[in-house]
């Protein structure tokens, strides 16, 4: 293998590697939760505190009316028991019995209203968990493919390292130099083919005894124009 052409062969060892290593990284950033899963989940966790809240009010709200019940038998068997004879005091039980009879309504129609709260929110409930299901077997399939291809790519990444360190062993440290040197500075990009009479990469055309230097594979010839170091493939 000539220099040009081992250094060819690295440079196209090193894209795949910066290639593969850029795909790992990618990968990597997909793993965990996504937002979709967050939300499904937050949606079922807020809607299991509405039905907390609601089953909460509705068994306050049966603890006043028992209590509300009471008082009413006991204002009621004053009112009609015979034994409050004063006028006065009989229409003021009166008055009491009204307002704790208004109250009573006012609750009952509370807790029904409550109750139908209930039902519907158990419904949405119930779908909402139907989403979170779907939403995590989604996720799961997901991550699965995903740590598959984390577990190509990590092995892709392997072998090419394991390339590329015996590639370099056909490659002299000062090739190595220059070819890291202008591969730094050109994107990654430190080798460039003759294609006809031209620069691959720059597109410049190279002068005959240019190129019949880089023919001849003797020593590292540069491109004119781009700095790269040609090579005839
Ligand atoms: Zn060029």
């Amino acid at each position: 293998m000539s220099r040009g052409e081992a250094l060819w062969y690295l440079q196209g060892i090193d894209l795949a590697l910066a290639d593969a290593g850029k795909r790992l990284l990618a990968a990597r950033a997909q793993v965990g939760e996504t937002p979709a899963l967050q939300e499904a989940r937050q949606s079922v966790s807020d809607g299991e505190e509405r039905l907390r809240q609601l089953r909460t009010e509705v068994r306050s709200a049966e603890l006043e009316l028992s209590s509300l019940d009471a008082k009413i038998t006991e204002v009621g068997g004053r009112l009609y028991g015979g034994r409050v004879t004063n006028p006065k005091e009989l229409a003021s039980l009166q008055q009491d019995l009204h307002l704790l009879k208004h109250k009573q309504g006012e609750l009952e129609d509370g807790v029904l209203q409550t109750m139908t709260e209930i039902e519907e929110q158990e419904v949405a409930l119930a779908s909402q968990r139907q989403t979170l299901q779907a939403v995590e077997a989604d996720w799961n399939a997901s991550q699965k493919t995903l740590a598959a291809a984390i577990g190509e790519l990590e092995a892709q990444f392997r072998a090419l390292s394991a390339q590329r360190t015996a590639a370099l062993n056909g490659v002299s440290a000062e090739d190595f130099g220059a070819y890291d040197e202008i591969r730094r500075r050109k994107g990654g990009q430190a080798v460039a083919r003759l294609q006809g009479d031209h620069c691959e990469s720059c597109h410049v055309e190279v002068p005959p005894a240019k190129k019949q230097r880089v023919r001849a594979q003797a020593e590292l010839v540069l491109c004119d124009a781009c700095g790269r170091i040609l090579y005839a493939g």
